[in-house]
């Protein structure tokens, strides 16, 4: 009889608490996204060893850029948590060629990936893809398949929440150093072509393009970063062109009037950093 109650009970809760916008299952809630997200902002700005910062004030100009990239993004339609997440981006001063996205909208990148690419619509891709991390909450959603039943468990057993809170945290920093599975890593290829085309850096080849360079490199001289936190599917390439065409199919897709604008002011911001 008991068994058929916690059994119920998990039912029940899965059934409640258990769906993101996205109808994916996630036992967490969009709040707590947000909370272990910026647990992990906070743990980022307390280690300038492994993170140095690059200085908002000193280098204003890149900073927006950035951030004006990912207002524009933001702007799209399929977009799901605007509003509840706490989007920001911090530029870690790093020859890194990667980016990562925890929880809640909180997003990184390294100024050794704002160097490595040629084009701000290249750039626009990749923050479409980590966007898509982020507000398809491919962290949590990672969590609740691989701790689900032993996070409902200690919900059930009325373990101290606090305790809990802590186990889920660093569960959390853990989900987002880790690569993500390849269905994840497909469906943010997929959101950043879909979050691109509505906006100004409406580049067919910007998220390919930069793709399409990490792999060339990759076959020279190891896997660089990026491709090691986000795994590549050997028909990443030929998957996101294919969405681009099916998009081109369906909806007359915005045609950029500054590309050139873009890709110059990219180049400037290239020049400032140090
Ligand atoms: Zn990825």
């Amino acid at each position: 009889m008991k068994i058929y109650a916690l059994v119920y009970c998990l039912i029940v809760m899965m059934a409640t608490i258990g769906c993101s916008k996205d109808n994916d299952l996630n036992l967490f809630t969009v709040s707590q996204d947000v909370e272990f997200g910026s647990q992990i902002d906070s743990a980022v700005l307390a280690n300038p060893t492994d993170y140095p910062i690059l200085n908002k004030s000193q280098y204003p100009a890149v900073y927006n850029y950035l951030e004006t990239m990912l207002n524009d993004i933001l702007q799209s339609d399929e977009i799901l948590y605007r509003d509840e997440f706490n989007w920001k981006i911090t530029i870690i001063n790093s020859d890194v060629v990667n980016a990562f996205a925890a929880p809640g909208g909180y997003l990184f990148f390294y100024t050794g990936l704002i160097k490595y690419l040629d084009k701000g619509s290249q750039l626009a891709g990749i923050m479409g893809h980590e966007v898509a991390h982020t507000d398809r909450r491919h962290s949590t959603e990672t969590m609740t398949k691989e701790y689900g039943f032993s996070v409902l468990l200690s919900i059930l057993m009325g373990e101290e929440s606090s305790q809990l809170e802590q186990i889920l945290a660093s569960l959390a920093l853990q989900g987002t150093i880790l690569a993500y599975s390849r269905s994840n890593e497909n469906e943010a290829d997929k959101f950043a072509v879909y979050y691109t085309a509505d906006t100004r850096y409406y580049n067919p080849l910007g998220v390919g393009g930069f793709f399409e360079k990490l792999l060339a490199a990759s076959e020279g001289n190891g896997i660089p970063e990026f491709l090691s936190t986000h795994p590549s599917d050997e028909n990443r390439l030929e998957n996101i062109q294919n969405t681009w065409n099916n998009l081109k199919a369906s909806e007359p897709v915005l045609t950029s009037v500054d590309w050139q604008d873009l890709e110059a002011q990219h180049s400037a911001i290239k020049a400032i950093l140090p």
